[in-house]
C-alpha cells in the first residue's frame, strides 16, 4: 500500500498552534529538549535496572522475592523505553545529538533495534497514525481486529478478554521474532523500511547477540534453566503489557477515528487527523505521568513528538484552548481505568461484526391526522408528522469511507395523503 497523501485545506490551525508553542518556549526561556527533570529520571531508571538485575541474576534471592523483582525490571524495561528510548529516537532527550543517540540505544541493550523503530514509529506511526495498512501499531491481526476495516474472525468475539494475553506476548515477539521479520523482509508492514548502511547491520547483529548472552546465558549460568525460563517469561509479560496498554490507551479507543484514505487520500489537514486519531489519559496523574514518559499526553507528543515529555503538561494548556477556539476534538480521558474501559469496549465493538459502531440513542415522532369525509363510503386522510422533533443529533448516518458521524436536519417533516373509499 502507497502512503497516502494530506490535503491541507486548514493550515491556519495548525500553524496557529506552532506559534504559539514557540513563543511559549521563547517567553519560558527554555530549551524544547529534556531538562534535569528528565536528565534525573533517566538516572533513577537505569541505576534501578541494574540494581534488580544483579540482584536478579547474582544474588539470587527467594523465589518470592525473585518473582516480584522480575516484575519491577519488566516495568523498569518499558519505563526505560517511553522516558529514554523514547526522547532519544525522536531527538528531543537532549540537545545533543549523540546523548539523544546513546539514550535511543538503550532500545538495543533491551533486546528490541532503534533502528527498525525509527522507521515503524518516527517515519510511519507518526505520519500515518490509525491508518489500517500502513500503521503498524494497529496490527495484530490475526489475533485483534482493532479497527472497523481489518477482516472479521469468529475469535475476535472474545478479543475483548484474551487482549491481555496477547498484550503480554508484545515484548518477547517483538525482540525475538518482529524485529528479524522487518530485518530480513526489509519491511515493516506494507513499507519499505530505511536502507541499512554496514554500520546498521553490525549494530543489528551485535546489539542481539549481547541482548542473549545478557539476559538469557548468563542467567541460565548463574541461575540454571527452569529459574531463568520462569523469571524471563514473567519479565518479559509485564513489560509486554505495560508496553501495550499504553501506546493502545493512547489510540485505539472508543472515540479515536481510523480514517480510511479516498483514491490515496486523506481528506484532511495532518494536524487536525492526529487530533482525531489521538487520546490523552490521566494527564493529572503525576505518578502516571512521570512513569509512561508522557506518552498519556499523547497529542501533545504527536502533534510535537520533537519537544520533550517533560514540557507536555505545560504546552498541553496551550493546545486545549487553541482546539477549543477553532473546534476541533481533543479527546481525553480524564482516568486511566475510563481509558482502559473504552479501550475495552472498542475491542469489543470490534468483535461484534456491524455491531455496537452506533451509541443507544432515541428520538420522538409526533404526527397529526386529519379525516375528511367527502362522501358516505369516501375519506380523505391528511397527516403531517415530525420526526426527532427534540433533539437533533438523533438522527444520523455512519459514513464508513470517512468513519464519520453526519447528523441530519434537527427535524424531518413528512406529509401524507390517503384517499379511502
Ligand atoms: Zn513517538
Amino acid at each position: 500500500m502507497a502512503a497516502p497523501k494530506f490535503i491541507t485545506n486548514s493550515t491556519s490551525f495548525h500553524t496557529e498552534l506552532k506559534t504559539r508553542i514557540t513563543e511559549y518556549f521563547k517567553e519560558a526561556e527554555t530549551a524544547s529538549t529534556g531538562n534535569y527533570k528528565l536528565f534525573s529520571k533517566a538516572i533513577i531508571l537505569v541505576v534501578s535496572f541494574l540494581a534488580v538485575y544483579t540482584h536478579l541474576v547474582f544474588y539470587t534471592p527467594v523465589w518470592y522475592f525473585a518473582l516480584v523483582e522480575s516484575i519491577i525490571l519488566g516495568g523498569l524495561t518499558a519505563s526505560i523505553g517511553f522516558n529514554i528510548m523514547h526522547d532519544g529516537a525522536h531527538g528531543s532527550f537532549s540537545k545533543y545529538p549523540w546523548i539523544n543517540k546513546l539514550a535511543g540505544l538503550s532500545l538495543n541493550f533491551l533486546g528490541a533495534n532503534v533502528f527498525m523503530w525509527n522507521t515503524k514509529h518516527n517515519v510511519i506511526h507518526h505520519a500515518y497514525t490509525n491508518i489500517d495498512g500502513i500503521d503498524d501499531d494497529i496490527d495484530a491481526r490475526p489475533f485483534l481486529r482493532l479497527c472497523d476495516s481489518q477482516k472479521f474472525l469468529k475469535m475476535h468475539k472474545y478479543q475483548h478478554i484474551y487482549f491481555w494475553f496477547a498484550y503480554s506476548l508484545l515484548y518477547i515477539y517483538w525482540i525475538f521474532f518482529t524485529d528479524y521479520k522487518k530485518y530480513f523482509t526489509r519491511m515493516v508492514g506494507s513499507m519499505p523500511l530505511k536502507k541499512m548502511t554496514t554500520s546498521d547491520h553490525i549494530s543489528f547483529w551485535a546489539f542481539k547477540v549481547i541482548h542473549f548472552c545478557t539476559f538469557v546465558i548468563v542467567p541460565i549460568y548463574f541461575i540454571g534453566f527452569t529459574p531463568w525460563i520462569i523469571g524471563f517469561l514473567v519479565y518479559g509479560m509485564f513489560a509486554g503489557v505495560v508496553l501495550s496498554i499504553v501506546f493502545q490507551l493512547a489510540h485505539t479507543v472508543e472515540e479515536a477515528h481510523f480514517p480510511v484514505p479516498v483514491a490515496n487520500k486523506i481528506e484532511e489537514d495532518w494536524a487536525i487527523h492526529q487530533l482525531k486519531t489521538t487520546a490523552n489519559f490521566a494527564t493529572r496523574n503525576k505518578v502516571i505521568s512521570w512513569l509512561v514518559g508522557g506518552l498519556n499526553f499523547q497529542i501533545e507528543h504527536h502533534l510535537f513528538p520533537k519537544i520533550s515529555h517533560v514540557h507536555y503538561p505545560e504546552i498541553s494548556k496551550i493546545i486545549k484552548s487553541t482546539c477549543e477556539e477553532f473546534g476541533v476534538i481533543y479527546i481525553e480521558h480524564r482516568k486511566m481505568r475510563d481509558a482502559i474501559a473504552s479501550h475495552i469496549n472498542h475491542l469489543r465493538s470490534l468483535g461484534q461484526l456491524n455491531q455496537g459502531r452506533l451509541p443507544a440513542y432515541h428520538r420522538l415522532d409526533v404526527n397529526l391526522k386529519h379525516n375528511i369525509e367527502l362522501g358516505e363510503n369516501t375519506t380523505l386522510e391528511l397527516t403531517a408528522g415530525v420526526t426527532n422533533s427534540y433533539n437533533r443529533d438523533n438522527i444520523f448516518y455512519f459514513d464508513r469511507v470517512k468513519f464519520e458521524r453526519i447528523n441530519q436536519l434537527p427535524i424531518l417533516p413528512s406529509i401524507g395523503v390517503n384517499l379511502r373509499f
